[in-house]
């Protein structure tokens, strides 16, 4: 769960520094919206309570990837228009160019089906 009002801290189960290169740890961060789609294919698990896209602070260590970053902390920057309410609990503004994760559903599904 990401708090409201705390920046998220990345931890590794190999009880390193979060991020390490040589590692897959550290909070993921993608440069553009399509690269998030990866994150949300095949995600519905139990514990999975919401979805927002958004723009997000790195900071800490920062390593970067093949599509992003993963970060040491992070917090949210700014959210999709449709988690306005989401951003007002965060502090953050909404973005109008941030495209919605629902948006990404069509495509979704035409890759599994
Ligand atoms: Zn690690």
């Amino acid at each position: 769960m990401w708090e409201p009002g705390r920046p998220l801290a990345a931890v590794c189960p190999h009880g390193h520094t979060a991020p390490d290169p040589a590692c897959a740890c550290g909070i993921y961060a993608v440069r553009e919206p399509d690269g998030a789609r990866r994150y949300l294919l095949g995600r519905d698990d139990l514990h999975v309570v919401g979805r927002v896209l958004g723009q997000v602070a790195l900071w800490g260590k920062v390593v970067e990837a093949q599509l992003g970053w993963r970060a040491s902390r992070a917090y949210p920057a700014s959210l999709e228009p449709a988690a306005a309410e989401i951003a007002r609990l965060y502090g953050v503004p909404v973005c109008p160019t941030i495209p919605t994760w629902r948006s990404f559903e069509p495509r979704l599904a035409s890759s599994t089906a």
